[in-house]
């Protein structure tokens, strides 16, 4: 793509927007003062593929942007699985969390200074933003990048947690290759449980779905590809009681709504798919959020109802969630903030 193209992208010239990633010379500077206190250009909350590739963005910009990472979860949703095969430029896969680990040392080497602290309030409107730690601490910023992630809905029930990434899955996409031939479980009763189940079709020998409720919330016409599919079948009015298995899923046990019947599943794969909710509590009442609970950005760009404020990665998406599209928005959102302070 030439310079040309991509200025007319992003509404100005690739050269003004420095879109190649490289050390600018029209940034401003590193930092300012006000009142005595730092005035940081970005500060970005969250440690997930997105925030970590703001952070490479910004940081190759010279914005010395600083980054919180979260003390008790760094490194964002992937820590918590294993084998990444969907993640370009691995030919054999990587582990999340080494994946994670990368991506973080990759900006610290350009500079992004990341602080494993945790944000516990923001105040975001007018020039100079607030950035509240949980030790009460304020940090300032001109810009801010929201990138907090999602958290998928758990069961809660015996097994989920110790078997993630050892057979119990959240997401199709991501896990449904390395079950070929297999028998799975998909948990849910809604669109997205049906087309998870669906999607599975394509790997695994059957698919069970298993909902608490004797119909479907999904759409009809989802309702009915499933229903009609050979390999899905439904078993209706269940809860899952625990996921079993040693090392890896073997099964589940599951419990009948009506009848308080328990009865035993093989499987050596359990989807969960009850939703997912926007980490959003930081900026409730504050930025626009959307219909599904995400936060409200315009069209493809990250720019959030206020401005000076931007969100990257699941927390504005309702759809595809993944790892690269999480590293896309995140680059997406170091270009807005980096093209907003160059306009200051
Ligand atoms: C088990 C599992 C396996 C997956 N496997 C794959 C896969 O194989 N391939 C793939 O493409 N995708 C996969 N995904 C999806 C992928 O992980 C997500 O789409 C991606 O991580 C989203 O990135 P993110 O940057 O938006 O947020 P997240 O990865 O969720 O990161 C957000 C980070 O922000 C931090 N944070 C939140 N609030 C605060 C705060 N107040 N202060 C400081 N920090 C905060 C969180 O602690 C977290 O570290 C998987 C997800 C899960 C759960």
């Amino acid at each position: 793509m030439t310079d040309n193209a991509l200025g007319g992208l992003f509404g100005g010239t690739a050269a003004s927007l420095n879109l190649a990633g490289s050390a600018t010379t029209t940034a401003p500077d590193a930092t300012a003062q006000n009142d005595g206190q730092t005035v940081h250009n970005v500060i970005i909350v969250g440690s997930g593929p997105s925030g970590y590739t703001a952070a490479i963005y910004t940081a190759r910009a010279n914005l010395k942007p600083v980054l919180f990472a979260s003390s008790i979860s760094p490194g964002g949703d992937l820590m918590t699985t294993t084998e990444v095969e969907n993640f370009p430029g691995f030919i054999n896969g990587i582990q999340g969390p080494e994946l994670m680990t990368n991506i973080g040392a990759q900006a610290e080497r350009f500079g992004a200074d990341i602080r494993y602290e945790d944000v516990a309030e923001v105040e975001l409107e007018g020039d100079v933003k607030k950035v509240i730690l949980t030790d009460g601490s304020v940090h300032l910023a001109k810009a801010v990048i929201i990138s907090t992630g999602s958290e998928y809905r758990k069961l809660g029930v015996d097994g989920e947690s110790r078997l993630s990434g050892h057979g119990v899955s959240w997401c199709a996409t991501c896990d449904g290759f390395f079950f070929k031939e297999k028998a799975l479980a998909v948990i849910g009763g809604g669109d997205s449980a049906l087309e998870e189940a669906l999607f599975l079709t394509a790997f695994a020998s059957k698919v069970y779905l298993v909902h608490r409720r004797d119909s479907f919330r999904a759409s009809e016409i989802m309702a009915q590809r499933a229903l009609a599919h050979e390999k899905i079948e439904v078993i209706w009015d269940s809860v899952v009681k625990t996921i079993d298995g040693d090392e890896k899923v073997s099964g589940l046990t599951l419990s009948n709504v009506k009848t308080g019947e328990e009865t035993t599943l093989d499987v050596e794969g359990v989807f969960v798919a009850i939703g997912s909710d926007p980490r959003t509590s930081l900026v409730q009442g504050q930025l626009d959020l959307t219909e599904a609970g995400t936060i409200a950005v315009e069209g493809r760009s990250s720019h959030t109802s206020i401005p000076g404020v931007f969100a990257a990665g699941d927390v504005i998406d309702p759809t595809y969630r993944q790892a690269i599209t999480a590293a896309g928005s995140g680059c997406v959102a170091a270009l807005d903030a980096q093209h907003y302070l160059e306009a200051l």
